[in-house]
């Protein structure tokens, strides 16, 4: 552990703002009146039990899905009514690491990391290859693995590699659904200090989804809880852990919500929010 997250400023501008949305699937009405902004280089995480519609909204954000009505702009572009070249330039800019890996099981996990930029450019083989290993590298993969198929490793390696894919164009805003879910507490106690340091030192927007309570109290500056098709309330975890809502309230009690925070506290993770020592975040516009 690195002690308290340095916080992302509280007047950064918003990289995503949502408004209104709403979302059906048939007569099933999944969101019914979303609105909530992430700032840039926030850790924002979305918390919401099982079916709430978290990962629809992921979808939502990077063009997978679209919505019924009401608005995303992500960047500063409205994603309603993109073009196929529109859409490109949002999703080159966002990185994705999805609930289930989602990795191409005949590549090796080195040439998955390498696809978005074959894909996206036109660097040649020698120069994908050497940054899909710095990317795999950031992402903690023991160096052995490089070259296995996506079936030869664990669970936690998986998410590091999908991570180090999501990583791959180097994006402004990375999404991340369950990062730890499935994961050993060894394996998934390193993906706190890992979100934690992308932001720091690249200035990444980061958006996860999870009900892991450490990482929730360790690394998300604002949190959103989504029930009932509305977001129920944001804030810190401190913050939230104070609202007597019966959608939150789950998140709060029991053993392991108790031990989760009683650590963050001790640790001061859970101190208000405060502006970065380092004056910002280097991330640059392109
Ligand atoms: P969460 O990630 O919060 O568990 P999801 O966003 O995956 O929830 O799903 C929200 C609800 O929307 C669920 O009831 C799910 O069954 C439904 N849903 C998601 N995708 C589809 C789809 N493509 N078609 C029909 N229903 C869907
Ligand atoms: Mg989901």
């Amino acid at each position: 552990m690195t002690g308290a997250p340095a916080h992302a400023p509280t007047d950064a501008p918003a990289v995503i703002e949502i408004s209104k949305l709403c979302t059906r699937f048939g007569s099933h009405v999944v969101h019914s009146d979303i609105s909530f902004d992430v700032r840039r280089a926030e850790i924002f995480a979305l918390i919401g039990g099982s079916g709430s519609g978290k990962s629809t909204l992921l979808r939502e954000m990077i063009l997978l899905h679209r919505p019924n009505s009401g608005s995303i702009r992500v960047l500063g572009t409205d994603l309603h009514g993109l073009d196929d070249a529109g859409a490109l330039a949002v999703r080159r800019r966002c990185g994705v690491m999805f609930q289930k890996g989602g990795l191409f099981a005949s590549l090796t996990v080195r040439q998955n990391v390498g696809l978005p930029l074959r894909e996206h450019t036109r660097l040649p083989d020698a120069l994908i290859d050497g940054i899909a290993t710095s990317k795999l590298d950031l992402s903690g993969l023991p160096a052995d693995a490089f070259d296995q198929l996506p079936a030869e490793l664990s669970g936690g390696m998986m998410k590091r590699a999908s991570l180090a894919r999501a990583l791959a164009l180097d994006p402004e805003l990375l999404f991340l659904d369950e990062p730890t879910a499935g994961l050993d507490p060894v394996s998934a106690g390193g993906v706190d200090d890992l979100v934690r340091s992308l932001r720091d030192l690249f200035g990444l927007t980061v958006v996860i989804i999870t009900h892991d309570l450490d990482l929730l109290w360790q690394v998300a500056d604002r949190v959103a809880v989504l029930a009932d098709g509305r977001v129920q309330g944001t804030g810190s975890m401190a913050e939230l852990a104070a609202m007597d809502h019966p959608a939150v309230r789950p998140f709060f009690s029991g053993p392991r919500a108790r031990a989760a925070e009683q650590q963050a506290r001790q640790q001061g993770a859970a101190s208000p929010p405060q502006p970065p020592s380092h004056g910002g975040p280097p991330w640059k516009p392109r």
